[in-house]
């Protein structure tokens, strides 16, 4: 079990307002809620598939995902901009590994409102934990999913930091604090287990 009051207490020493769900259908529904009537983009991430937020949220949002088929570009100009976490330290730390860089890039500049939506999972005690869970957990399946030809895909035990063509992981973005120019960022913490 994370250690929810130290990692509450960093977050928001960082600059970040936490919420925390028991589950990710209390989670959607909150996000639901808060995001509406404005232009929102998503994040590859297979947690914000598991809450099922695109198609709510299309409801009454102009959504962009590339995911359902949309431009990256187009994604980078929208007030809110959703992702998730490779990790999550209880020290503060938020990390995220990326290959085309659009997500990474999208949380540090050009939103007004950036939400991540972190599964327990994602949480680690410190930011080493945190960078090797990232790098060795998260990639790894990630690798798999996409049925990238690399050594971390074909065993799944490990990140072997490879030369393959097909590496996934090619930027990796720390953010230690809230951005200057965002608004506002949230993490929204859920008691189960989401996303790889
Ligand atoms: S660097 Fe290569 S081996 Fe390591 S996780 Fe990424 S794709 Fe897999």
């Amino acid at each position: 079990m994370p250690n929810y009051e130290k990692l509450t207490e960093n977050l928001t020493r960082r600059g970040y307002t936490v919420r925390r769900f028991p589950t990710a259908r209390q989670a959607a529904d909150y996000l639901d809620s808060v995001i509406d009537q404005t232009s929102v983009a998503f994040g590859g991430s297979v947690t914000l598939d598991q809450l099922d937020l695109y198609p709510r949220l299309s409801a009454h949002n102009r959504c962009l995902w590339h995911w359902k088929g949309d431009d990256r570009m187009d994604g980078m100009q929208t007030e809110v901009y959703l992702s998730s976490v490779n990790g999550l330290a209880e020290t503060g730390e938020l990390i995220n590994i990326d290959g085309a860089g659009n997500r990474v890039a999208s949380t540090l500049f050009g939103h007004k409102r950036v939400y991540f939506v972190v599964g327990a999972n994602k949480i680690a005690p410190d930011y080493d934990a945190a960078l090797w869970r990232a790098r060795n957990i998260a990639a790894p399946k990630n690798a798999q999913r996409l049925k990238r030809k690399t050594p971390c895909a074909v065993k799944g035990d490990r990140c072997y930091d490879c030369s393959s063509p097909e590496r996934i992981c090619r930027e990796l973005v720390v953010l230690w604090n809230k951005p200057m120019g965002v608004d506002t960022m949230e993490i929204v913490l859920i008691d189960q287990d989401l996303g790889m």
